[in-house]
């Protein structure tokens, strides 16, 4: 059997690794403008803390997570997510007696055993923010900001923020007990997945995508209109900051996002490709998700971006931007002199930040301009044993196929001097 990729895992060649490095950087440098600081946190965790930090009732623990038993027969998952280690890091490292509020973030690869369709992956990467111990909604203003401001640095011009609360533990008793009571109404209507969730997690039929779903979610009742007076002036104020910070967004009452832990603010963040939605960003409040697992009453919130889909989407948008070229400059060699001399070039070169490689396989003259022409290097330096007894080199513009004879230590000055 050929061995080959696992289904819904991506290799990330040459061609494209630029542009994940592109995204990064800029979403390092958002991060940075905005006060936030890296974490790093282990790609496995104890099963039990996905249990607690994302929520029995949902669909990555219902029937998404890669478990298994490691060798000492404890229960080990694949992270589905960040959130969860995160709030499991901030409490192992005490971090609740550092000053408030702290303000992280991350690049990962998650886990799920998902569909493969529609730009989902099995092995998937999200760009993550998590800020802990501010319940202030203006935080909840700047995180949205931090990501709104995150696209549009990419060119991104199009992006829609929809944003809703679905209220706390105490507005949603009540809420919860009423929208059970219309879905057991119009039982028959709903997908087989939405009459399973009826009894736990009833909410999650309102941004349920099946047809027949969305006409019953329609006139059901929203989470809004039953938002006690906390939650009610925690929205107000969010879009007021909103406003203030610039951003702008939708109200969406229909976003309840999947996981048990959120709380008031939910939020996505949509483009919109081949006449197709599609979530680039989420996020939302989760007061009560440290408690959850174990910690103290902190609050937090926080949000992911999916790495993959953000990528598709610039590539649609022609937002790409030109791959650099690597290497700059080849260093053909002639005899062996010429090879060690060529090391002693590179050296300098490369001190100069020029990216230069060396002849490495002793080919023709013929064969290894064809190489520096095929990997598209700006400058062939060449040398043979004559020219190194000389001091000099020959330079040769690939470009325009100009050759000129250079001193070799005044090289690298001369070639930054035209790249
Ligand atoms: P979530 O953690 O489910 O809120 O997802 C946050 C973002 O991660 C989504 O908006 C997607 O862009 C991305 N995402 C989630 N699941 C997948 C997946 N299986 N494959 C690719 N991207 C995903």
């Amino acid at each position: 059997m050929k061995i080959q990729a696992p289904k819904g895992t991506k290799d990330v060649l040459p061609e494209e690794s630029y542009i994940w490095q592109y995204v990064e950087d800029k979403f390092r440098q958002i991060c940075k403008l905005y006060g936030y600081e890296e974490v790093r946190f282990p790609t496995f965790e104890y099963t039990e803390l996905f249990h607690r930090g994302v929520g029995e009732t949902t669909d990555i623990v219902q029937k998404e997570m890669y478990t298994f038993l490691d060798k000492g027969g404890r229960s080990i998952t694949l992270r589905p997510e960040g959130t969860a280690s995160v709030a499991r890091l901030f409490i192992e490292h005490g971090f609740a007696s550092r000053s408030m509020p702290q303000r992280l973030y991350y690049i990962i690869s998650a886990f799920r055993y998902e569909n493969t369709q529609g730009g989902r992956y099995r092995e998937f990467h999200q760009f993550g923010i998590e800020n802990f111990g501010s319940k202030s909604p203006v935080t909840d203003a700047e995180i949205i900001s931090l990501s709104y401001n995150f696209f549009a640095s990419l060119g991104l011009d199009s992006i829609v923020v929809n944003i809703n609360s679905i209220g706390c533990p105490v507005c949603r008793k009540d809420y919860v007990a009423k929208l059970k009571e219309y879905f057991q109404n119009h039982i028959d209507s709903l997908c087989q997945t939405c009459r399973q969730r009826l009894d736990k997690n009833p909410m999650r039929i309102l941004d349920c995508k099946e047809d027949s779903c969305r006409l019953i979610a329609k006139e059901a009742p929203k989470p809004i209109e039953y938002l006690c007076d906390e939650c009610k002036t925690h929205f107000e104020a969010l879009k007021g900051y909103l406003d203030a910070a610039g951003v702008c967004y939708k109200v969406d009452l229909y976003i309840v996002r999947g996981l048990d832990y959120y709380t008031k603010t939910v939020f996505e963040i949509v483009d919109v490709v081949a006449d197709k939605k599609l979530a680039i960003c989420g996020g939302g409040r989760y007061d009560n998700l440290i408690e959850q697992i174990g910690g103290g009453s902190i609050p937090g919130i926080g949000f992911a971006i999916g790495v993959e889909r953000l990528i598709m989407l610039l590539s649609q948008k022609g937002l790409i931007p030109q791959k650099p070229q690597v290497p700059q400059v080849f260093i053909a060699t002639l005899g062996d002199l010429a090879v060690k001399k060529a090391f002693e070039i590179a050296r300098d070169l490369r001190s100069a930040g020029i990216s230069t490689v060396i002849e490495e396989l002793s080919r023709s003259l013929k064969a290894q301009m064809r190489y520096a022409d095929k990997m598209g290097c700006e400058f062939s330096v060449i040398i043979g044993e004559d020219e190194v007894s000389k001091g000099i080199c020959k330079l040769k513009n690939m470009k325009t196929s100009a050759e000129e004879y250079v001193e070799i230590n005044k090289l690298s000055e001369h070639i930054k001097s035209k790249i």
